[in-house]
């Protein structure tokens, strides 16, 4: 079997191996402050970057050439390696990606092809983060019988939607496609190819689950964190209705009350609350208009 190693790159500024340029712009202020890092001692530099969210590595990456040819080279792994640890719940990088390109598959919030558009959730099998119209170009739905020769459902992660059809990304499939008739007559090459590349295809397939099963815990502790926030911010509200001395208000609340009390705009929102906020003189405003709510 053909050991595989991890692939760095130096050449483009997108991390992911595309070589079209980012459209968000990324200057700034701060690009030449960044760039003055350089000047640091490297053993600095690596303790610093080491603590840096992996997100936060991608925009350092990006911000010069300079700063990019560090954080892609093989010695840079350790970096990459504890930026990524301080989720220790994340699956851990898989072998046939980057440090640097699993960092942007996991944190990168944008798009993987226009990088313009928030996309919430990568598709964890097929590696890529698409917004809705760029998935309409990228993604393709297929039949098994759709790739002639090929055995492209061996040589591909794809995403099963009906017993006969599954979606591929296209360019994926295209580059394929290719690499499997570069070998034309060298069957021993061909061969090895296809099983080095079933292995990896099924092991995307089961690392995909452990992401996919990450993300759904993460989504499920940001709620939770989202919820503590909002019955902290409401507990405070009450604290600072009662120290303004309206206690016997809140005790003759009913039920009613509470509900429209909880729906007020500043009690709903899941965030802490801050001494600059005029909560009081806004529910009193409420209570004017609508006297049979928090009455
Ligand atoms: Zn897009």
């Amino acid at each position: 079997m053909v050991k595989r190693t991890r692939q760095y790159g130096t050449s483009s500024i997108r991390i992911d191996g595309d070589q079209r340029p980012l459209k968000r712009s990324r200057k700034g202020r701060n690009v030449g402050k960044l760039t003055m890092l350089l000047a640091m001692p490297m053993d600095i530099l690596f303790e610093i970057f080491a603590h840096l969210h992996p997100l936060d590595l991608l925009h350092v990456a990006r911000t010069s050439k300079g700063l990019r040819r560090i954080l892609l080279a093989p010695s840079s792994t350790s970096v990459w390696k504890d930026s990524l640890s301080a989720d220790a719940d994340l699956p851990e990088c898989p072998l046939d990606l980057s440090y640097p390109g699993w960092a942007h598959l996991v944190y990168d919030p944008f798009c993987h092809r226009c990088s313009v558009a928030r996309v919430k959730n990568p598709d964890w099998k097929l590696r890529v983060r698409l917004c809705t119209p760029c998935s309409k170009r990228e993604l393709h739905v297929y039949f098994p019988w759709s790739f002639g020769a090929v055995p492209i459902p061996d040589l591909l992660p794809h995403r099963d939607i009906k017993e006969t059809r599954s979606i591929y990304v296209r360019t994926h499939m295209i580059n394929m496609t290719s690499r499997w008739k570069a070998f034309k007559q060298d069957q021993d090459a061909r061969v090895n190819f296809f099983t080095e590349r079933r292995n990896i295809v099924r092991q995307i397939d089961e690392h995909a689950s452990k992401c996919e099963a990450w993300a759904r815990k993460k989504a499920l502790d940001r709620i939770e964190y989202q919820d503590t926030l909002r019955l902290a911010r409401r507990a405070a509200i009450i604290q600072k209705l009662r120290d303004a001395g309206y206690s016997a208000e809140l005790e003759t609340m009913t039920a009613d009350d509470w509900t429209s009390f909880d729906r007020l705009k500043p009690v709903a929102q899941k965030r802490a609350l801050t001494d600059r906020e005029s909560i009081i003189q806004f529910i009193m405003s409420r209570k004017r208009k609508q006297p049979q709510h928090v009455s």
